[in-house]
C-alpha cells in the first residue's frame, strides 16, 4: 500500500506542498476502485464491531476542509457499510449563544467518542482557530493560545484511550468552483448552497494560511494530521478508507474472551 507519510505533516508545512489533484492511493479503473472502497467499507464495519465489543478504546476521526471539499462526501461512502449502531457523527455548526458563553472546547467535550465508540466529526475544534483567525476575531498570541490549548485536550483524549485521526481535505480553488457552480447550476444540489459559500471563497489565500499555522502547531506525535488529496473524490475517499481502517488494524483489537462457564452451557 502507499505510504502516508508524505501526506502526514511534521512541523512547519506548506500547503502548496502538496497537489491536490494527486492520486497516490488510486489503482486501476472506476470498478477496481469503487470494489476496493467496498473491501474497506466491510472492513470497517468488522473493526468497528470489535472496537464495541471491547469496549474500552474509543476513535475520533475529524475533518477539515473548506466548502466542497467533500467531508459530507467521504462519511457517506466510507462510512457507508458501517452500522449506525457504533458510529456517531457530529457536524459543527456556527457556535451557538450558549456555545459562544463558554470556552471554545465545551461543545467538543461534550461530543467526544465513549468507550468503544467511533466518533466522526464534521468539522471541528478546529474551525475556531479558522474563523476567527481569518475575520481577524483573535490575534495571534489568542491563536497561539488556542492551538497549544488544543493539544493538551487532545493529549487528554488520547492519554484517556482514544485514538485521534485529523484529516485535511485538500482540494484546488479551481475544483471548488466546479462544486460551487454545480451546486448552483443542478436542482437536487441547490440546497447546499449558501451566498455566504462566496464571501468566504474570496478569501481563499486568508484561509490557506490559517489552515498552514493551525496545522503546523497542532500536528503533534500523539494526534497528527493528514492532508488528503481531494480533488478526486475516488482518491479521497480510499485514501481515509485505507488510513481508518490501518489505524483500527493497528490497535489490535481483540474479542472478549468467553467466560470458561459459559462456552458449554447450552440453552434449553
Ligand atoms: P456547513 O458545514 O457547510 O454546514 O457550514 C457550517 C458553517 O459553520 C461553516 O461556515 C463553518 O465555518 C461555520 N462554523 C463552524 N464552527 C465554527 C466556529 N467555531 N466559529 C465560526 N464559524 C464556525
Ligand atoms: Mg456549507
Amino acid at each position: 500500500m502507499t505510504s502516508f507519510k508524505k501526506y502526514c505533516i511534521t512541523g512547519k508545512f506548506k500547503l502548496s506542498s502538496i497537489d491536490p489533484a494527486a492520486t497516490p492511493f488510486l489503482k486501476g479503473d472506476e470498478e477496481a476502485q469503487r470494489q476496493e472502497l467496498e473491501t474497506l467499507a466491510v472492513r470497517l464495519d468488522d473493526l468497528q464491531n470489535k472496537l464495541h465489543a471491547e469496549g474500552r478504546r474509543k476513535l475520533l476521526l475529524v475533518l477539515q476542509g473548506l466548502d466542497t471539499s467533500g467531508k459530507d462526501g467521504t462519511i457517506r461512502w466510507v462510512f457507508s457499510r458501517t452500522s449506525p449502531l457504533g458510529v456517531r457523527v457530529k457536524a459543527f455548526k456556527v457556535p451557538s449563544e450558549d456555545e459562544r458563553a463558554h470556552d471554545f472546547l465545551w461543545r467538543c467535550h461534550a461530543v467526544v467518542p465513549s468507550a468503544g465508540e467511533l466518533a466522526i466529526w464534521n468539522r471541528s475544534h478546529y474551525e475556531d482557530v479558522l474563523v476567527p483567525v481569518v475575520e481577524g476575531l483573535i490575534d495571534k498570541a489568542g491563536a497561539r493560545r488556542r492551538y497549544a490549548q488544543i493539544n493538551d485536550f487532545e493529549r487528554l483524549l488520547t492519554e484517556t484511550g482514544t485514538v485521534v485521526i485529523k484529516c485535511m481535505l485538500h482540494i484546488s480553488k479551481e475544483e471548488q468552483r466546479k462544486r460551487l457552480q454545480a451546486r448552483i447550476d443542478e436542482p437536487d444540489k441547490r440546497w447546499k448552497f449558501q451566498m455566504d459559500d462566496l464571501a468566504v471563497r474570496k478569501k481563499w489565500a486568508d484561509y490557506e494560511e490559517a489552515y498552514e499555522k493551525a496545522l503546523s502547531a497542532t500536528s503533534t506525535d500523539y494526534a497528527p494530521w493528514h492532508v488528503v488529496p481531494a480533488d478526486s473524490k475516488s482518491h479521497r475517499n480510499l485514501m481515509v478508507a485505507h488510513l481508518i481502517v490501518k489505524t483500527l488494524e493497528n490497535m489490535k483489537l481483540t474479542l472478549p474472551a468467553a467466560s470458561p462457564a459459559v462456552s458449554h452451557l447450552v440453552v434449553q
